[in-house]
């Protein structure tokens, strides 16, 4: 699935870009955080009305969106560098400045794209200090994947990495590997993790209406009656 790329903005919110009768913005909270999240967006996600790193940064006030690989600009990477950067990236242990906060993990470095099942890591579980900057990869698998090598101040950076998502979390976008998620998903998950529950679930919840409201718009259905419908579903 490929939601189009607008010419224009009209009939479209600016802000969250979703059309205007399923506008999310009085959806978003407010979550501060006193790590500063840094979001790398791969150009090609911009002007998706799928992508969820956008509402990420409206929601954190404490966050920094980058774009990569916009012609003719130069990412400014100042955020990157410093003490207590983190990347949020599916990893594995065995690497020194590699940490894992428990689970089962891909080996980044070494997974084929293509394979269903991620090879798993021996299973030490090391709880690092929490992160004062975590860097958050938004893009595809393999757009992910690709900045996270080419981007030299990411390659040096210990990583951070998520237990596997469970099935049953709504998505817009079918994730191609167990081990990987929705931008904001994800994000939701270092929050929690890392800064309690409560934030994590205001994501969380982030997440959900954001599905929601973009089934409801791909059907050209006021959201009320999507839910409704959705309701009637689940109870039959
Ligand atoms: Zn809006």
């Amino acid at each position: 699935m490929r939601s189009q790329t607008p010419r224009d903005f009209t009939g479209l919110c600016r802000q969250c870009l979703m059309r205007e009768d399923w506008c999310l913005c009085d959806r978003i909270p407010r979550v501060d955080t006193e790590m500063h999240i840094v979001i790398v967006r791969h150009f090609k996600e911009i002007y998706k009305t799928s992508n969820s790193a956008r509402l990420a940064s409206l929601a954190l006030p404490n966050s920094t969106l980058l774009d990569f690989g916009v012609r003719g600009q130069t990412m400014d990477t100042s955020a990157l560098e410093g003490e207590g950067v983190f990347l949020l990236f599916p990893t594995n242990d065995g690497t020194s400045g590699i940490l894992n906060m428990g689970g089962e993990h891909p080996e980044a470095e070494e997974v084929d794209a293509s394979a269903d099942v991620a090879p798993h890591a021996a299973g030490t579980a090391v709880v690092p200090s929490k992160p004062k900057t975590l860097v958050v990869l938004d893009g595809s698998w393999r757009q992910a994947r690709r900045m996270s090598r080419r981007i030299t101040e990411l390659r040096h950076l210990p990583r951070v990495s998520l237990l596997p998502a469970s099935d049953d979390t709504e998505r817009i976008r079918k994730p191609p590997h167990a081990w990987t998620m929705a931008t904001l998903e994800a994000i939701a998950r270092a929050v929690a993790m890392f800064e309690g529950d409560d934030k994590g679930e205001q994501l969380d919840q982030l997440f959900l209406d954001m599905v929601q409201h973009f089934r409801a718009m791909r059907r050209s259905l006021p959201l009320e009656r999507y839910l409704e419908e959705v309701e009637q579903h689940a109870s039959s």
